[in-house]
């Protein structure tokens, strides 16, 4: 993988902040997009643009075949069996809440379990508290070991014949921890259990299987993939989805409207309420080609030797803190450096033009569990390079000296 090339596709990623060549370090919040989909978005809008599944002009046309040719290109992305199993949507929120309503809400009674981790983001847990108060159904969660991660025997453990969905992320967004999806996915399904997984951090960076995981519910987002912001799906089993009721009524998801009821149009279309989000759609396919032609396991690769290093090098500096498992992590590194508030750390970063996350993460269950209000992050992706993370230790070194830090 050359790097430096890749990063030359990548505009934004060129330029001065605060008199410094920016270092991008908040993948996990947001990638940056490469030239061939800031391309591919403008080219719909300069020649293609309509609205699809309903005009017969040649626009029309185009538009619905770019959309549809998207749906096609997730679909493999992911392995899916069919295109009829990826609904379009605006991201990982709203596919996660998808499940949560149009189908545990109506799925789950009094005495079902809801089985998730602390680890969770704020998306994969608020959907199922509120399912859980609505239908009577006991919310649980498979405890943490110290280091961030989940042992197989506790998810023995926590998940029963009394457990009717498990939801997990694939990868922690502020551990870096990868969860054993296909361990997890065999042990739901022998107890009767439908699983759902969070795959925000996962797709952007490692090759997913959904049939190999053999997971029921997949959603992730768009914008962390090299995509556009505002567009996302949800992978489900077509059986499933079958069973789920749309949560969106109006326009586009409709088969015949009499006065007094309706019937819907197949999956995936039942759930893709109103004109969709097709120049999103547009830049997810070509997202996924670019994704693709660099090659997802390379990517993974990359990261993988990016965050051993970046480990290396932090942990060398006294007074910092490194949260989640040391091995087999995703490409992130989630730490705090002595009393000094992360959000002064992400100050000073940014001052030498270096964008880092500061805060708690959209996970503050997990915030609570490290014992710590909030945590610095800095986060890798494809164009990120060993030069970026010593400009990332130099500044922290800078960081220390400059609020007089000294070990306790
Ligand atoms: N889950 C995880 C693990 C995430 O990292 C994020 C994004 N921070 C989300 C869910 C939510 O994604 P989105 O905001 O794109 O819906």
């Amino acid at each position: 993988m050359d790097v430096n090339a890749l990063k030359a596709e990548f505009p934004i990623l060129h330029q001065n902040v605060n008199g410094h060549p920016l270092v991008y370090l908040d993948n996990a919040a947001t990638s940056q997009k490469p030239r061939s989909v800031i391309e591919a978005v403008k080219r719909y809008y300069e020649w293609d643009n309509a609205n699809v599944h309903r005009g017969v002009h040649t626009l029309g046309s185009r538009a619905t075949d770019a959309y549809e040719g998207a749906r096609e290109k997730v679909a493999r992305f992911l392995n899916a069996a069919s295109s009829r199993e990826i609904i379009f949507n605006r991201g990982t929120t709203a596919g996660l809440n998808l499940v949560a309503s149009g189908y545990a809400r109506r799925v789950l009674k009094e005495g079902d379990e809801i089985v998730i981790t602390p680890m969770e983001h704020h998306s994969n847990l608020i959907p199922w508290q509120q399912a859980a108060k609505a239908t009577g159904a006991t919310l649980k969660y498979i405890p943490l070991q110290p280091d961030g991660t989940i042992s197989l025997a506790d998810v023995e453990k926590t998940i029963t014949p009394r457990t009717k969905l498990v939801s997990v992320a694939y990868v922690s967004n502020v551990l870096g921890t990868v969860n054993p999806i296909a361990k997890i996915a065999e042990i739901a399904h022998r107890n009767g259990a439908v699983i759902v997984v969070d795959g925000a951090q996962s797709t952007p960076h490692l090759k997913v299987d959904v049939r190999a995981l053999d997971v029921d519910f997949y959603a992730f987002s768009g914008h962390k993939m090299c995509a556009p912001t505002g567009i996302g799906a949800l992978y489900g089993k077509a059986e499933l989805l079958e069973r789920m009721e749309p949560t969106e009524y109006g326009g586009e998801m409709i088969d015949f409207v009499e006065l007094y009821d309706s019937t819907w149009k197949e999956i995936p279309w039942k759930f893709e309420g109103g004109t969709p989000i097709i120049a999103g759609a547009v830049g997810l396919g070509a997202a996924i080609d670019f994704l693709e032609s660099v090659g997802l396991d390379a990517i993974d690769r990359h990261e993988k030797r990016l965050v051993q290093y970046a480990l290396d090098r932090l942990s060398s500096i006294e007074g910092i803190t490194v949260y989640g498992p040391r091995e087999e992590r995703a490409g992130l590194v989630t730490f705090t450096l002595g009393d000094i508030h992360p959000h002064d750390i992400a100050t000073v970063l940014d001052a030498e033009g270096i964008a880092i996350r500061a805060g708690h993460h959209c996970c503050q269950p997990l915030m609570r569990w490290l014992n710590v209000s909030a945590t610095a992050r800095a986060s890798f992706y494809l164009y990120n390079t060993e030069q970026d993370v010593d400009r990332l230790a130099d500044a922290l070194i800078k960081a220390k000296e400059f609020f007089g830090y000294e070990s306790a």
